[in-house]
């Protein structure tokens, strides 16, 4: 988060992504060790009638990354672990800065999470950030369940990702309600 004292006129909610080359196998690859992709994004988020200047950013990482970790959780790391999160984040708040010059000095960080924080918070095998992976042969467990009002919707039900949980939830939401009812749901909510 940036705070009072940096002055943006100008700053708007974007998506910045560097990539330092165009090897796009070399900066996806576990063992690279140079310069790896980043992702910023600028965001002005309004919270309890107060507006804030956010950026989150996004770096390439894998499990390998972290599995000197592997059998902590979340709560209960060693201090290496705080180190390795210590550096990476010093490391992203340079890039930010070479990006955005205006910025050095002004940033606060909120947070900050790691594979192996997706892995604890979110229950993803190996952390990964979209959840399980999709084979040929998986059945995911999704809409109505065999149990009084339980119904499954959400990440990696349907697809991961963002649409994943979308799709799920319109077929939960289906399950629920009569047709007409639910035509008339999404024609309000989503054709205007
Ligand atoms: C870093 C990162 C980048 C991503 N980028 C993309 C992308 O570019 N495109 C894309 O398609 N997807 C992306 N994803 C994946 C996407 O964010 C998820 O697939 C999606 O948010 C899943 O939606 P969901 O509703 O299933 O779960 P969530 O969005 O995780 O919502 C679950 C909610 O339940 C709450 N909750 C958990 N436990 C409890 C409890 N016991 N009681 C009450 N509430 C509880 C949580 O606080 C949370 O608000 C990204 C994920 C990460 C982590």
């Amino acid at each position: 988060m940036l705070d009072k004292e940096c002055k943006d006129p100008d700053f708007e909610s974007t998506i910045v992504s560097i990539f330092p080359h165009t090897d796009v196998n070399r900066m996806l690859d576990p063992a690279n060790t140079g310069a790896s992709a980043l992702v910023i994004m600028k965001s002005i988020e309004e919270e309890r009638g107060k507006t804030y200047r956010t950026i989150n950013t996004f770096e390439p990482s894998f499990f390998e990354h972290v599995e000197t970790w592997k059998d902590t959780r979340t709560g209960h790391r060693p201090q290496s672990y705080q180190d390795y999160k210590k550096d990476k984040i010093e490391k992203i708040i340079g890039r930010i800065a070479n990006t955005f010059p205006k910025y050095k000095d002004h940033i606060n960080v909120v947070d900050s999470a790691s594979v192996l924080t997706f892995r604890d918070y979110l229950n993803n095998p190996d952390g990964s950030a979209y959840g399980v992976k999709q084979k040929i042969n998986q059945f995911n467990l999704l809409g109505k369940l065999p149990l009084r009002n339980l119904h499954a919707a959400g990440q990696s039900s349907v697809l991961p990702g963002i649409i994943g949980a979308m799709m799920s939830s319109f077929i939960v939401g289906r399950t629920i309600l009569e047709k007409e009812k639910y035509n008339k749901f999404l024609n309000r909510n989503l054709c205007n």
